[in-house]
């Protein structure tokens, strides 16, 4: 089989290949009909090799520095939402918005410095 790639969303080109039943299995996506081609072209043994994706790339030492402050912001949230006050008391859900908000901040710090490798 050799892969293509298909625009399965508005904005969004999926490269991937049929299986031997027909099925269609996603490889990877990608933000444009360029970027899909490409990695076409090297999944079927000629193009450029990838370049890394344009995201945010990060030294080993930029990493430990981000998880120190990921692990810093998620214990200072964690502890202000631990901090109840008198809206909380009254709140239906347990805590007032601010305190709320205070949990998901720390929730999504956590849930970052999972996806980059350190741990939760
Ligand atoms: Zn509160």
């Amino acid at each position: 089989m050799s892969y293509t790639y298909k625009r399965t969303e508005p904005g969004l080109w999926t490269v991937g290949d049929y299986d031997p039943a027909g099925r269609w299995q996603p490889e990877s996506d990608h933000d444009s009909p360029q970027d899909a081609a490409q990695r076409v072209a090297w999944l079927n043994g000629s193009g450029e090799p990838p370049v890394p994706p344009a995201g945010l790339l990060l030294t080993p030492r930029d990493r430990r520095t981000l998880l120190a402050a990921l692990t810093d912001a998620a214990a200072y949230r964690a502890e202000r939402a631990a901090g109840l006050c008198d809206a909380c008391e009254v709140a239906d859900a347990g805590a007032c918005d601010e305190h709320a908000d205070d949990a998901d901040q720390a929730e999504s710090y956590r849930a970052l410095t999972a996806r980059i490798g350190g741990a939760s």
